[in-house]
């Protein structure tokens, strides 16, 4: 079993399987055309290596992120991988939902467990200054399809950004009504490499839940999932409502997580600086209990909690970090 100095176990694991991203979101990534950037991607005899031991270390929980994880080649594939290896239970992915509707089949077929598609508007004018690009038909398509179809966990990603979605609440709210959808309204963090989180965007979790309250007085709260710091759902309604104070960190003391970036790093805390570069033993093809070490020891390095971090990896995109 992974379990840090803490007493947390780890049992979930983000793999960025590319750091490649079909869409420019103003708080992650520059515009192409300013600085191209070198993209990674995982092999999926590396991604297949680093899962099967992290499913014999007690990892039951994968979900892949990147970059954008449908720009791999091989997401179906490795989605198929995970899901038969022992020990993982759950498989998800994280996207932007530009590619879904030509792979969710191929996803499923290979047992996809849920989707959380990040989405930050239902109106196209926004989402072409939010991310750059006039992608939003298809990625509404893909909200349609995903919430018609059974069987998969479906959470919608909104970052919210004051001044510019902050007045969508309710809209994203509706969608709850008639789908068993989660709607997660999440905060904004330092990761992006010209912190636009600075130019007064941040709206924090208790100003979300304010904006929640004055437009749905009548919410009720119930227990959601470990990270979902405050959920609650209408009556009558399918669905539910998270907010995810990622930035405020209220969460650490529960945290089961670890990250897997596209060049095989292993970042034990997303606000820590420190990580632990697997590459060099994947490529020498290091005996398993090698890479267990190395595993073991970045597990070791993982922090309290992000506010007694060394420092954020401010500087890093997200796309980078895995989301
Ligand atoms: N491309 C995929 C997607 O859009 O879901 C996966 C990677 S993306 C980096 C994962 C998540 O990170 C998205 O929901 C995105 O909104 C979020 N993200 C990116 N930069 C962020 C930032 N500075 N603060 C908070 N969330 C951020």
């Amino acid at each position: 079993m992974l379990t840090d100095r803490f007493g947390r176990t780890i049992d979930y694991v983000r793999i960025a399987v590319t750091s490649a991203c079909n869409l420019r979101c103003t708080y992650c990534l520059r515009d192409e055309s300013e600085a191209p950037q070198k993209t990674q991607q995982l092999s999926v005899d590396d991604a297949s290596r680093l899962m099967t031991l992290l499913g014999k270390m007690g990892v039951k929980k994968i979900r892949f992120t990147g970059g954008e994880p449908l720009l791999h080649p091989d997401i179906a594939e490795l989605v198929s991988i995970a899901k038969t290896t022992p020990g993982i239970e759950t498989v998800k992915i994280t996207t932007n939902g530009v590619l879904l509707d030509r792979h969710l089949n191929a996803l499923i077929d290979a047992g996809l467990d849920g989707v959380n598609l990040s989405l930050d508007t239902l109106d196209r004018h926004k989402f072409i200054s939010i991310t750059r690009r006039d992608r939003f038909e298809q990625v509404r398509k893909a909200l349609d399809r995903l919430l018609a179809t059974p069987g998969l966990t479906v959470k919608i990603n909104t970052l919210m950004l004051r001044g510019i979605n902050s007045d969508e609440i309710p809209a994203f709210v509706e969608l709850t009504r008639s789908h068993a959808v989660t709607v997660r309204f999440m905060e904004l963090q330092p990761f992006d490499d010209r912190q636009i989180w600075r130019t007064g965007r941040f709206m924090g979790a208790e100003m979300i839940r304010e904006r929640l309250f004055s437009a749905f007085p009548e919410l009720e709260a119930i227990t959601g999932h470990s990270t979902e710091h405050y959920s609650f759902r209408l009556t009558g309604h399918r669905g539910s409502i998270a907010i995810i104070p990622a930035f405020s960190r209220n969460f650490c003391a529960s945290c089961s997580k670890l990250r897997i970036t596209a060049d095989a790093r292993l970042i034990a805390c997303l606000y820590h600086h420190e990580s632990t570069d697997l590459a060099p033993a994947l490529k020498a093809e290091l005996p398993e209990e090698e890479l267990k070490k190395r595993m073991i020891e970045a597990v070791d390095q993982k922090p309290k909690d992000g506010l007694k971090s060394s420092r954020a990896a401010a500087a890093s995109s997200m796309s980078r970090i895995g989301g």
